[in-house]
């Protein structure tokens, strides 16, 4: 099939370097010959034909900004079959003939649906969260990651001047890879995520000790996975058990703006130029992944339940279409991801402090 137009949306939590995605998307059709439209707003704005063409111009000077400029959003009636077919409609009226879709999974339930009904479509993990399992890193999630390093950094100078913990929340879902990453890069002296289990009298009990050997700061990251009480009660316990007065911050969605980072720069613009060529060789359903430093497409099935299947939530027939290849695949890539916490909080619980 000759490819003339493609479609570019953003949908879900937005993340940094969004902007580079659809700068790279855009630049990537254009210089093969193909046009762009941005569908706006997500899947709701293919429902609703809210379309604007793309061209170099528009692109050219968005690599460095936050945000989406063809705009993020939710839509319900998209999952609805009725919502469905009036996104095909719009997709054969306005000649689009591929869509490359940004965002978390939920957007990859979406591309798939619309993939098999005939328009294909190609994934690219646009989140802060990094959890899509089969990326070793997502789209925005470097940035998000150093955007907490700097606030952290910030608090770490107050809490040094009047000898004070500061407990910080941040976002990532169900997943704790920001808290950890920053937790480990800020020196935390303990980071609680739903991965490993927390142990809160070994927190207070080497807090009391670094305190006793002079330390006047502290810092403690909590995923946001662990849940609103988790945080408050550990801003009541801290002082309680060791006498450290404690402060609470949670930076929520200032983490998912701001300028980019060049390794999140560098990841879209390498996904994204895969996302096209992967489209215009006739592929479809797949998910662009970062594996081992290399860019490669897989399968949006195969990620979807490698995600299951990581999170301990397959359902009875889920491995049925995988050949014994593939769920070995998805077991080695599990295994990987809990080794890797594992290391980086052996670590952080020996020199963190
Ligand atoms: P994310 O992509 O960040 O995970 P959501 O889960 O909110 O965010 O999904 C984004 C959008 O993708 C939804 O608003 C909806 O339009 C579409 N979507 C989500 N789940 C499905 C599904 N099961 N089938 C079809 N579309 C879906």
């Amino acid at each position: 099939m000759k490819f003339r137009k493609i479609g570019v949306l953003t949908s879900g939590g937005d993340s940094p370097a969004m902007n580079a995605t659809i700068k790279a998307v855009t630049c990537s059709a254009l210089s093969r010959g193909v046009e762009v439209v941005g569908i706006l707003g997500g899947y709701s704005g293919l429902i609703h034909e809210n379309l604007r063409p793309l061209t170099k111009k528009d692109v050219s000077g968005i690599i460095s900004l936050g945000g989406t400029i063809i705009y993020s959003d939710r839509c319900v009636e998209f999952k609805t079959e009725e919502g469905m077919q009036r996104a095909i409609e719009v997709c054969r009226k306005n000649q689009i003939d591929g869509i490359v879709a940004i965002g978390g999974d939920g957007t990859f339930r979406g591309a798939t649906d619309l993939s098999i009904r005939g328009i294909p479509c190609i994934g690219l993990p646009g989140t802060i969260d990094n959890d899509i399992t089969a990326t070793d890193y997502t789209i925005g999630y470097d940035t998000a990651m150093n955007t907490v390093v700097k606030l952290g950094d910030q608090l770490r100078d107050t809490c040094e001047s009047h000898a004070r913990c500061n407990i910080i929340e941040v976002m990532g879902r169900n997943a704790g890879y920001i808290a950890i990453e920053s937790g480990l890069a800020l020196n935390a002296i303990g980071v609680a995520i739903e991965e490993i289990p927390f142990d809160k009298e070994l927190l207070f009990e080497k807090m009391k000790a670094s305190r006793a050997a002079g330390q006047r700061s502290f810092i403690v990251v909590v995923a946001e996975g662990m849940g609103a009480e988790f945080s408050e009660q550990l801003l009541k316990e801290i002082p309680e058990k060791t006498g450290i007065e404690t402060r609470f911050v949670r930076p929520a969605h200032i983490v998912r703006g701001g300028i980019p980072t060049l390794r999140d720069r560098n990841l879209a613009t390498m996904m994204g130029d895969k996302a096209v060529d992967m489209l215009l060789a006739g592929k479809s359903d797949l998910v662009i992944c970062s594996r081992h430093d290399k860019v490669v497409a897989t399968d949006i099935k195969f990620a979807l339940i490698l995600d299951r299947m990581y999170k301990n939530k397959l359902k009875e027939h889920d491995l049925d279409s995988f050949t014994p290849h593939q769920i070995k695949e998805m077991e080695a890539i599990c295994e990987e991801r809990r080794a890797y916490f594992k290391d980086i909080y052996d670590v952080m619980l020996t020199v963190g402090c």
